[in-house]
């Protein structure tokens, strides 16, 4: 039986970044903390954890504390966040994905010129509740098509879009075309923000789902872009099995069972990645 591994599988670069930045700051030494975890994988949080790295999630928390310097993940965060770390006297280490750092900076100065920001992403996530911090005034999350008809009456002005970095290119083309319809007396400008890392991990997932017996998608249950791999893997493969560890693992193959297909979410490590594949090609 072949065992194939997506080669998008893991972290992806601004998630790599973000957990290299902090395992280089434990080892220089200090007092750390993450302002909310540095990524949606337990494994990781817990290891930070054990090494004496805290997690913050306000900025209130951080009154209490000692001071020390606060990593910013890659989901970035609002503007006032980094205004609030500073003025407690912490110092900042930065590392918000150039991805999503470039959208900020997009709604912060579309916001500025006038613009309307609408986000297309998942309303509380957050990289989305960081991007909605940088724009200047009200900035309109819309995840579904009702979320965008809603604004229909309401949108005044020229509009700006934005995606969320892990949104389906799809789904983003065809809320596009929702709110260029309503808001066909207004112009309306379109940053497609989508990360290529997340099309490629897609599109990998779906090729191999669609040639695999078994398909075994490897994240954290509250990572978002490790869901969606969930999702579109079992359109293509039904025997698609969503875990986080390989202890979730309770893998039943069909007799016939000729192919079995792995890939990761964007915060998965690479250790769980290897011990899943290792597993599934000693034991079937
Ligand atoms: S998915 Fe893309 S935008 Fe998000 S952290 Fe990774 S590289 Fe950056």
């Amino acid at each position: 039986m072949e065992v194939i591994l997506a080669e998008s599988a893991g972290f992806c670069f601004g998630v790599k970044r973000a957990v290299d930045t902090v395992y280089e700051k434990i080892e220089k030494g200090g007092i750390i903390y993450t302002y909310g975890p540095i990524i949606h994988n337990k494994e990781v949080v817990n290891d930070f954890l054990n090494k004496g790295v805290k997690e913050v999630n306000s900025l209130e928390e951080l009154d209490d504390l000692p001071k020390g310097c606060v990593i910013v993940r890659s989901h970035g965060v609002a503007k006032d966040i980094y205004e609030g770390i500073e003025k407690r006297g912490f110092t900042i280490i930065d590392t918000t994905c150039p991805f999503v750092k470039r959208i900020q900076k997009l709604v912060n100065v579309q916001s500025k010129a006038g613009k309307t920001i609408v986000i297309i992403g998942n309303d509380g996530h957050p990289e989305v509740e960081g991007i909605k911090g940088w724009c200047e005034n009200k900035a309109y999350v819309v995840g579904s098509k009702s979320d965008i008809l809603e604004l229909k009456n309401v949108i005044k002005d020229d509009v700006y879009v934005v995606s969320q970095t892990t949104f389906n290119i799809n789904k983003f083309k065809d809320f596009v075309e929702v709110l260029k319809n309503i808001c066909y007396d207004k112009n309306v400008s379109v940053a497609n923000t989508i990360c290529n890392a997340t099309n490629e991990r897609q599109n990998e997932a779906a090729q191999l789902a669609e040639k695999a017996d078994v398909m075994i998608v490897i994240g954290d249950s509250q990572s978002s872009n490790s869901r969606k791999l969930y999702e579109i893997s079992k359109t293509h493969c039904e025997r698609t099995y969503f875990i986080q560890t390989l202890k979730e693992l309770h893998l039943d193959l069909p007799a016939n069972a000729n192919l079995v297909g792995i890939t990761a979410g964007a915060s998965t490590p690479k250790n769980i990645i290897e011990e899943v594949q290792k597993y599934v090609r000693t034991y079937f």
